[in-house]
């Protein structure tokens, strides 16, 4: 059975659009919208420090990612093949917003995902004690090369599936704005393109014609 590794935020979820709106409560001045942002990080389109972003982003973490809605194209996905694949999800995120988002994922996809992974992204002050010792993965690649066999990683951001690649897995990038799958987008929605990429990169579905395979 193959395996696929999924992405938390902003494949999952929604978790970069969540925020902007929030965040856009806060800051009436600004007149961008959640399509102009075409990096991730966001910070210097939105005028603010790195800090500043991530001091906004952790708080958004640890007070609303539990309410966050599981993308629902994903969640169908699942509910017709997901019994098809072993899945597993793998998330950067700093260690303090992990015990949300692992109760999260296992709330919402539990059925299907059984094991949640995170490669901590460092924030000032926080240690990590396996930096002192061994060093631990320190991507996404790397973490998934020790899984044993894993087929495709399911990721917003393309330095991911590069590292991923550089292992052998496959790729399939989710559009959001700040990636270059956006612009070949399907018009139904953003996600099915895809999705529909999953399922004909596994052989599991007539190839899937509208977008590059990575
Ligand atoms: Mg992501």
């Amino acid at each position: 059975m193959l395996a696929i590794a999924w992405d938390v935020d902003d494949v999952l979820n929604d978790l970069m659009r969540s925020w902007f709106e929030a965040w856009r409560g806060d800051h009436p001045e600004c007149a961008m919208r959640y399509e102009d942002l075409r990096q991730n990080p966001p910070e210097a389109l939105l005028g603010i420090s790195r800090a500043a972003y991530l001091q906004s982003l952790d708080r958004f973490r640890l007070e609303r990612f539990d309410a966050l809605a599981p993308a629902p194209e994903v969640l169908s996905w699942f509910e017709l093949y997901g019994h098809q694949f072993r899945h597993l999800a793998i998330t950067a995120a700093p260690l303090l917003a992990a015990p949300a988002s692992a109760a999260w994922v296992m709330r919402h996809f539990g059925r299907w995902i059984r094991s949640f992974n995170v490669v901590p992204s460092p924030r000032d002050g926080e240690e990590l004690p396996a930096s002192k010792t061994s060093k631990g993965p320190a991507s996404k690649g790397e973490m998934l090369a020790q899984f044993g066999r894993i087929d495709v990683l399911v990721d917003d951001d393309p330095d991911n599936l590069a590292g991923a690649r550089a292992v052998g897995i496959l790729g399939v990038l989710v559009p959001r704005p700040w990636n270059p799958a956006w612009a070949n987008r399907g018009p139904a929605s953003a996600l099915s393109g895809a999705l529909a990429q999953i399922l004909s990169l596994t052989g599991s579905a007539p190839a899937f014609e509208n977008g590059s395979i990575r």
